[in-house]
């Protein structure tokens, strides 16, 4: 019997994953991959396909260590840490997750959202540090929301499902995105530019991707722009905003507060001084962390990973290009 195609993954998977991909393939690596490059990209030389997350770079270095890859598939719909142009080129077939995570990600961005402006962290705060006092809670005092406005930076999947959530909230919402949709005639949502959404937004919600345009769009110049009583929630990449820009708008009062999920460098360094600011709600790049959309997030990563190797179209191909380079019919391996 022909022996089976190798691949190698970056991911602790669960029992049923790996059976299923077993059925297919010899797989190798594991999530202690993601600590030791040098061993990743040794592990690379007779593997058709990556599965992975934004946890490693998949660059110009990783594919010349990587002769015969002809897939990566990625668990998470973000790829700013893909070299796609690079992959086509080769020949490499990238996959995503798009779709799949969207309401979680609304759902994280929400809670974000109600702990930042509604100050629900800093409160609990006072009540595990054993200060809640007799008497009518009075500090820290939060905002509501219904009558406001919600600011989105990018009406995509996400960045729509979070304006559909304000509207429930009786929000008046406002969106600016590089390409004005199709349906825009038809929505709820009022587009304006980037200026006027920071001018004008109570609450701002940032869903653009991280590319080389958008490293920074919210730098200290647009932070200035917003209102003093304002908020500003990331969800997207933390490149999109300027860190230190951020730390010194939050420090000198230039905005309320913000709801983070994703920062420049993660895990967030132990001396960032965001982790001392009261007036910011930090969470651990988990948008996507429920069991629900973890496992429909896996079973399309798989299901990419699978269909590209059969030499069948994936589910979610992120570089369609990548056909006029190597055809389907010269994926097929299994
Ligand atoms: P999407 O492609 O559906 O939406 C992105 C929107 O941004 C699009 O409408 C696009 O036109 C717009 N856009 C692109 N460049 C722009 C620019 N320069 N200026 C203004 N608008 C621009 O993507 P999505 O599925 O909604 O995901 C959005 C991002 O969320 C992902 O790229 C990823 O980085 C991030 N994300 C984070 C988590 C998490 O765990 N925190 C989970 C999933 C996704």
């Amino acid at each position: 019997m022909p022996m089976k195609p190798k691949i190698l993954t970056t991911l602790e998977l669960p029992s049923n994953a790996l059976e299923k991909l077993k059925e297919y393939f010899i797989v190798e690596g594991g999530p202690d991959l993601i600590k030791d490059r040098v061993n990743l990209l040794n592990s690379l030389k007779d593997k058709v396909g990556l599965l992975t997350a934004p946890h490693i770079k998949v660059d110009k270095e990783l594919f010349e260590h990587a002769p015969n890859l002809m897939v990566v598939s990625t668990y998470s719909v973000g790829y700013d840490h893909i070299d796609v142009t690079e992959a086509t080129r080769r020949g490499i077939y990238v996959c995503y997750t798009p779709g799949v995570l969207s309401d979680c990600v609304a759902e994280v961005t929400w809670g974000l959202i109600l702990s930042t402006y509604k100050r629900i962290s800093e409160a609990e705060r006072i009540v595990r540090a054993r200060k809640w006092v007799k008497g009518i809670y009075k500090e820290p005092l939060g905002r509501d929301l219904k009558g406001k406005t919600l600011g989105i930076i990018g009406l995509g999947r996400i960045g729509r499902r979070v304006a559909e959530i304000g509207r429930c909230f009786g929000m008046n919402v406002i969106y600016y995105d590089i390409v004005k949709p199709s349906d825009a005639d038809k929505l709820d949502f009022q587009y304006c530019d980037l200026e006027t959404l920071l001018k004008n937004a109570d609450v701002v919600s940032v869903h653009v991707p991280l590319q080389k345009e958008t490293y920074h769009l919210i730098d200290e110049s647009k932070l200035r722009l917003m209102k003093r009583d304002a908020i500003i929630v990331n969800t997207s990449r933390g490149a999109v905003i300027d860190e230190k820009a951020l730390i010194k708008a939050l420090k000198e009062g230039w905005i309320m507060g913000a709801g983070l999920d994703v920062f420049e460098t993660e895990p967030l360094p132990l001396d960032s001084e965001l982790l001392d600011m009261e007036n910011v709600v930090l969470s651990p790049h988990r948008g996507s962390a429920s069991i629900e959309t973890r496992t429909a997030m896996l079973n399309l990563a798989i299901n990419n990973l699978i269909s590209v190797l059969k030499g069948e179209i994936p589910p979610a191909l992120l570089n369609s290009d990548v056909v006029k380079v190597r055809p389907l019919n010269q994926t097929k391996v299994i």
